[in-house]
């Protein structure tokens, strides 16, 4: 069988390091000159390769769009296999606390040179696909360099296009696509004195774009551009077509204190004055906020420097609620985040069939990895996703008849 693999990332790498290259003819074709660039630097070059985690139910939470099909992607090859799949090829992996997997050389080449090892004969670089054609049970590909290939089989692992132009000769095929917008970024925020506090984070907020439902809990961090962190990138995440539709403009509410209600924040205030009364609101801050943030909060509620717990005033007292738990500001674009991104969007999942990641439209047509519309949080989701399509597409392309 003529395999062609669109795409030497990391779907199209472990799609092809898992087909039998002795039984089968397989050519990658990459249109840049070098293979899985996006490995070699993901995770800050240390490649956070997948998440410890191997319960399916938790690990499709982490993926905003897709998760009904990764629910059956990761039963058949999830992060357990991806590790077993390194750990056996001589890559040793760790998780970190908050479960992201590293090699254990801290390297992301261990992976490039694990996943090369195998196929490097195989990848045609300099090769832009730039037409597919069906017919007679045949591919024909063409590339930009006026150059073609016949195929049998064709694997689509072109990652994440950012413009739906580039999606045109998937659209001659009879694929339709969901637009794409960019995942995982963070906010841009004018206000001086909230980016004055740049450094500072705090361990549990709850933020909520304002006029949605749209929430998301977790750390953040103030940056000298605006908000950060955990909770920011899993916000932008699952806000990402609502933030796109707005152009990146609108109010997030900020809960300072996670999940403490008025009632909560009100029992503590009253707490204070009746246990501390004496000593000075700046001096003695009940919440565990970082004491530069506190002084923040103070000043922006105009509470008068020398005022004691016992002496504050209802009106100080009804605006440290508000802005400790309904705080808001205005986002005014987006800022990456390490550079990393991915795509919400892609080729409609209900176009592929999951079991062997082949096209409901076209025989012979596969997908894997970002080309479909499905992306996930940070922390190892994403290339998760791409072994996992990879694999199956590895066993669809090479068993389906
Ligand atoms: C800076 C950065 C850091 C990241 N870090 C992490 C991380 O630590 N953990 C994590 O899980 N995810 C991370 N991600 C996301 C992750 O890299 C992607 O989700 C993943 O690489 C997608 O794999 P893919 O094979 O589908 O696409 P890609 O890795 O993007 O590979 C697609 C390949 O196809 C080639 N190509 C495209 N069009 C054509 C064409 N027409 N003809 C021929 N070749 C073509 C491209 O040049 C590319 O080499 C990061 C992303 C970025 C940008």
């Amino acid at each position: 069988m003529n395999i062609a693999i669109i795409g030497a990332g990391a779907a199209g790498c472990f799609a092809a390091a898992n087909i039998d290259l002795k039984k089968h003819y397989v050519q990658l074709f990459e249109k840049t000159h070098r293979a899985l660039q996006k490995v070699r630097i993901s995770g800050g070059g240390r490649c956070n390769l997948t998440h410890h985690c191997f319960d399916v139910d938790t690990l499709t939470k982490s993926y905003p769009r897709g998760a009904r099909l990764m629910r059956k992607t990761l039963y058949r090859f999830g992060p357990a296999d991806t590790i077993e799949w390194f750990n056996s090829r001589g890559v040793a992996t760790y998780a970190e606390k908050d479960g992201r997997v590293f090699p254990a050389s801290n390297s992301s080449q261990s992976i490039v040179d694990c996943l090369l090892k195998p196929i490097h004969r195989h990848i045609q670089y300099q090769k832009e696909l730039i037409e597919l054609t069906h017919k007679d049970q045949q591919f024909k590909l063409l590339f930009s360099d006026h150059t073609s290939f016949v195929a049998d089989k064709v694997l689509i692992a072109s990652g994440g296009f950012q413009k739906p132009s580039q999606y045109k000769w998937l659209q001659a095929l009879g694929h339709s696509f969901e637009n794409p917008v960019p995942s995982l970024f963070t906010f841009h925020i004018q206000q001086s004195e909230l980016t004055h506090l740049k450094g500072i984070s705090i361990p549990q907020v709850t933020l909520r774009m304002a006029g949605t439902s749209i929430m998301q809990s977790g750390p953040i961090l103030i940056t000298h551009q605006g908000l950060s962190g955990p909770s920011v990138l899993r916000l932008s995440a699952w806000a990402a077509r609502e933030s796109h539709q707005r152009n990146y403009h609108f109010d997030i509410l900020i809960n300072w204190l996670g999940d403490a209600t008025e009632t909560d924040v009100r029992n503590i205030l009253k707490a204070n004055r009746q246990s501390s009364g004496k000593q000075q609101v700046s001096h003695h801050n009940p919440f565990q906020l970082p004491r530069r943030f506190w002084d923040y909060i103070l000043h922006a509620i105009d509470m008068p420097p020398a005022t004691k717990w016992g002496e504050m005033p209802a009106l100080h007292q009804n605006r440290m609620v508000e802005k400790l738990i309904r705080d808001v500001y205005s986002v005014a674009g987006k800022n990456t985040f390490k550079e990393e991104f991915v795509t919400c969007g892609g080729i409609k999942i209900k176009e592929i069939d999951p079991e062997s990641m082949q096209s409901r439209i076209i025989k012979g047509l596969f997908f894997a990895g970002e080309i479909m519309d499905v992306d996930g949080l940070t922390g190892g989701f994403n290339f998760q996703h791409a072994w996992s399509s990879g694999w199956i597409a590895a066993q669809g392309i090479q068993y389906t008849p």
